[in-house]
């Protein structure tokens, strides 16, 4: 075993050596700019990107003109977030999301906001998934766009986007979807699931970091985005800049290799997923957040009660690389909003640890895992005192606590 052992992987995951290699010629020989129409270092450049353009429309059963590329989800997500707003501006102003959606979402609804737009922030129920009828009850004759992850990468819950878009379409309104921690990992088709616009990222499908894309539907209807970059005339318009060549081609190798492979490696991360969490949900007061079967294969998130997430990492993280459910934010531990708007006290939410497992994590390391945090929660319960009142049966919630 190679240590420490990577379980990280909604943050980001290693780049599959079959990508690189597809990569790297793209630095050297063939350099070339995709926009270089005069010579053959443009061409070979631009036959390449549009192969990827290929390989990443297969996966999601786009249209290769489909898809736009991008520097990452978090751009995508800016794209179609503020390229709606602006095309869409006479229709109406008002965007419907929920409250735990990523930041790249949520903030540039706060952004636009601030521009004029109206946004509703969808509540979610205890295991991450929203209301249907309050989804269609907020739409109003403004709402141009409704914006939905398609799962969520703290708790790994899956929204069910096929109702949501029935919702969407019946009123006329687009719909579009984060969809950076799905694509590649389970099958996502945007015409079946009527999906307007999506956003996706390299670096969550071991491919390379600073590449994403935004897919925009052409037909049935046709959406328009309004670009948010200016220049050159890139990506039909709506992105410009000179393209990342190696990147996209990275890209297009990472979605075809989770295009062939996904339905086994779904099938192998669910059995060693299903292994991680029998062994650690046996501790006492130890509980699964998000859903139990609407989940990503590859994500579990779990609390410990009376035990302090960050304490639980540092017991371990010599040896296992993992998140908790605190965000360092300005040198202060939030507890995550994620799981605070799943209803989790800050106790629970401190507590929870994100297990991120990917395509080179193997069984060894599930078990090293399950061993290692079940001593360390054991250990440092050992020395805590609201542990040891737990087990003398005082009611933790009747406490009065000085000083608050
Ligand atoms: C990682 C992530 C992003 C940001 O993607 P980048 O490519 O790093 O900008 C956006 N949304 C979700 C759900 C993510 O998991």
């Amino acid at each position: 075993m190679n240590f420490p052992i990577y379980l990280d992987n909604n943050a980001t995951t290693p780049c599959d050596q079959r990508v690189v290699d597809t990569m790297l010629p793209y630095f050297t020989q063939n350099f070339g700019n995709a926009a270089s129409r005069n010579h053959s270092f443009g061409w070979v450049a631009e036959e390449a990107v549009d192969y990827a353009r290929e390989q990443v429309a297969r996966l999601i059963g786009a249209d290769p003109k489909e898809i736009i590329f991008t520097s990452g989800a978090t751009e995508a997500d800016n794209l179609g977030l503020k390229g709606v707003f602006e095309m869409y501006a006479s229709k109406g102003n008002h965007i419907i999301t929920t409250t735990i959606e990523h930041k790249a979402i949520i903030d540039t609804c706060k952004h636009l906001e601030k521009l004029g737009a109206e946004v509703t922030y969808l509540k979610v129920d205890g295991e991450g998934l929203i209301n249907l009828e309050e989804l269609e009850k907020a739409i109003t004759p403004k709402t141009i766009l409704i914006s939905i992850m398609y799962a969520n990468n703290e708790i790994g819950t899956i929204n069910p986007i096929r109702d949501i878009s029935a919702i969407a379409r019946k009123h006329g309104v687009l719909l579009m979807s984060d969809a950076t921690q799905a694509v590649g990992k389970i099958p996502v088709n945007v015409n079946k699931d009527g999906i307007d616009l999506m956003a996706f990222s390299g670096h969550k499908m071991y491919g390379p970091k600073g590449v994403g894309a935004l897919y925009v539907r052409r037909k049935g209807p046709r959406v328009k985005v309004t670009a948010q970059m200016d220049g050159g005339g890139h990506e039909r318009g709506m992105r410009s800049g000179t393209l990342n060549v190696p990147g996209i081609v990275g890209l297009g190798k990472a979605c075809e290799i989770c295009m062939n492979e996904m339905e086994a490696e779904s099938q192998r991360l669910i059995k060693l997923r299903t292994k991680l969490e029998s062994g650690l949900l046996k501790l006492e007061e130890s509980y699964l957040n998000g859903h139990k079967d609407h989940r990503l294969p590859h994500v579990a998130n779990i609390s410990f009660k009376y035990v302090e997430g960050e304490g639980l990492l540092m017991g371990i993280n010599k040896n296992i690389a993992l998140s908790s459910g605190s965000a360092c934010t300005s040198a202060s531990l939030e507890p995550s909003y994620v799981l605070k708007e799943l209803g989790l006290g800050d106790e629970l939410a401190h507590s929870s640890l994100r297990f991120g497992l990917s395509r080179f994590t193997t069984e060894e390391e599930i078990d090293y895992t399950i061993n290692a945090v079940s001593e360390t929660v054991i250990k440092l319960r050992e020395m805590s005192p609201l542990w040891e009142m737990f087990k003398d049966g005082v009611d933790l919630t009747k406490i009065e606590w000085a000083g608050h």
